[in-house]
């Protein structure tokens, strides 16, 4: 896969993920307006925030991820190990396309 093929992989990747965390946020916000239930529902009203907060946070971190690695491809230096310079393997980022480490600062 060419460079040009990982960019457009990636941008469709961050549309969709951008939408997604735009949902999460949409019902995040509806679910903040002031409750009208009883203990039982509000504790589990309560749950379910916890959970979409949690999906947003982890939406948001990929997405992040994707937009650097997008931007990385602009500037050249795609498949450089942000840490030591060193090269990332077209294997590792054929898993992971975003990964901004070599196998050896990622772990
Ligand atoms: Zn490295």
């Amino acid at each position: 896969m060419n460079v040009d093929e990982i960019r457009a992989k990636l941008v469709a990747e961050r549309n969709e993920l951008a939408e997604r965390v735009r949902k999460i946020e949409a019902r995040i916000q509806r679910s903040e307006k002031p409750l009208e239930q009883d203990f039982a529902e509000q504790a589990v009203e309560q749950e379910n925030d916890e959970v979409l907060d949690a999906l947003d946070q982890v939406g948001r971190k990929e997405l992040e991820s994707i937009e650097a690695a997008i931007k990385r491809i602009d500037e050249g230096t795609y498949g450089s190990c942000v840490q030591c310079g060193g090269e990332v393997s077209a294997e590792r980022l054929k898993v992971i396309p975003y990964a901004d480490k070599c196998r050896k600062c990622a772990s």
